[in-house]
């Protein structure tokens, strides 16, 4: 390498430490909710000349700060949706996207509003559905909680709350916590339609607000985004308002903006370029994390038309507690916000961040779910005096057998904790010196993964394990 090579290397290296002391990722604008000719929308056909999907994503190509659109049909033959058609979108889709310059994504609005409410749903190429021969997948029109457990079971797709009311989805917000309909649902929004807006001059935002619900979720302990939704039904798509839901992601592909919604890394922006930054520890919104220590809050917003925030606010709460969230900390007049709330070891918290506009416009993050587990962060190697943690099986039933051998006698505790850090199994384990092993039978847990923690005397191990 010649010193012309090392410069150039310099450079590039410095170049990416810039870009990334804001974000690691790029922004794309865009909205998932709006329909086509097949399902009550283009209602101003006779006049735009479009009824189709194709002729929609062309038209929202040419809209001002749309990076993508999907389209989201209503699955029922009382919208217009008839099978044949939704396959002809599907491929319409496919045409329309352009890897790189504008992603297309074709799903559908399912379900009625006097039924349950209306879920949309990504990641199908098949209509679910529950009329006579007008679907690929059965779902019964009333039930929810199978719609959920069949996103939750297909790969790669999700389902995002459309206008919700504090019955919907079986009584999703006031019935027991649901961990698979939680991992089926990504999203819900702050603000939906006007769904009849004729506008094409991006004047007329929205006004709904759906907040309420997006805290009756978080309280439930369900874990969603917060997006902006326009519910187009007539020929204006992306110019009835400047309201976005501005993903994270790395390149504006269609399976880059769709991991970017799976993972809840997208916010909802009256604004149409706010870029905002929103992370713990260096962890983008969206994520679910355990770590040492309070997390270090951060939130930084570029509005590339330098518009001024007149506020940035951290809420925060905690999961499941039936408690809305609750304003943490405030700062006027500022494009950024750094803020390390003092949290006890063990405890879990979800923090989201609004930022107010200096003309009015609000944005919401989606949460980061946050648990401090003190424990975690210690390295095993430095730990000689245990030696050889096995857990067998790994996956087990909660039967299972551990063993490890030490140089000293100690005094140790065998705990089990979810990946939450909630300790479910706490076994003291008989004073020992060489090799000990020993048969246990958890309490019944859920399925997932959990953290085997086995300590005393300032010493510990760690392994995970899966229960199935
Ligand atoms: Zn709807
Ligand atoms: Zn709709």
């Amino acid at each position: 390498m010649n010193l012309n090579q090392v410069r150039v290397l310099a450079i590039i290296a410095f170049a990416s430490i810039q870009l990334q002391a804001f974000s690691q990722y790029n922004y794309y604008f865009g909205t998932i909710h709006a329909h086509s000719g097949y399902s009550d929308g283009n209602k101003d056909s006779l006049t735009s000349f479009m009824s189709m999907p194709y002729e929609d994503f062309e038209y929202a190509k040419h809209s001002l700060h749309m990076d993508y659109l999907g389209i989201s049909e209503h699955n029922h033959s009382g919208a217009g949706m008839q099978l044949a058609n939704y396959h002809r979108g599907v491929r319409q889709a496919d045409s329309a996207n352009q890897e790189g310059s504008f992603v297309s994504l074709y799903g559908m609005e399912w379900g009625e509003i006097a039924s349950g409410g209306h879920v949309v749903v990504y990641g199908f190429d098949s209509l679910i559905g529950w009329e006579t021969n007008n679907y690929d997948i059965f779902n019964a029109q009333t039930d929810y909680t199978g719609l959920f457990a069949k996103i939750a079971h297909h790969p790669g797709a999700f389902g995002y709350f459309a206008h919700p009311t504090n019955s919907d989805y079986n009584a999703i917000y006031t019935s027991p916590y649901n961990a698979v309909s939680d991992s089926a649902i990504i999203g819900t929004p702050f603000r939906s339609g006007p769904a009849f807006s004729t506008d094409t001059l991006y004047s007329d935002p929205s006004t709904g607000n759906y907040l309420t619900r997006f805290y009756d979720a978080l309280k439930a302990g369900y874990h969603l985004g917060i997006g902006m939704d326009h519910d187009t039904h007539y020929s204006v798509f992306g110019r009835s308002q400047k309201g976005r839901t501005v993903v994270l992601a790395d390149t504006l592909t269609r399976s880059a903006i769709l991991d970017a919604y799976r993972s809840m890394r997208f916010y909802a922006s009256d604004d149409w370029n706010a870029q905002i930054s929103f992370t713990a520890n260096g962890h983008t919104m969206g994520q679910i994390i355990t770590e040492a220590g309070s997390p270090n809050l951060s939130i930084s917003v570029i509005d590339p038309d330098g518009e001024s925030n007149s506020s940035i606010t951290i809420f925060y709460g905690i999961p499941g507690s039936g408690v809305a969230p609750t304003a943490l900390t405030s700062v006027s007049s500022s494009l950024s916000l750094n803020y390390t709330p003092a949290i006890a070891n063990g405890t879990s918290y979800y923090y989201f961040a609004r930022i107010l506009q200096a003309d009015g416009d609000q944005i919401y993050t989606s949460p980061i779910w946050y648990t401090r587990s003190d424990f975690v962060a210690v390295p095993e190697l430095a730990l000689p005096a245990i030696q050889y943690f096995t857990i067998t099986p790994n996956p087990s039933n909660g039967e299972f057998m551990y063993s490890f051998t030490t140089s000293v006698r100690l005094n140790l505790m065998l705990d089990v904790y979810t990946a939450e850090g909630k300790q479910v199994y706490h076994h003291p384990v008989p004073p020992t010196n060489g090799m000990y092993a020993e048969q246990v039978q958890l309490p019944t847990l859920a399925k997932g993964i959990y953290l085997i923690r086995l300590s005393g005397e300032g010493l510990q191990q760690m392994q995970k394990m899966i229960i199935e």
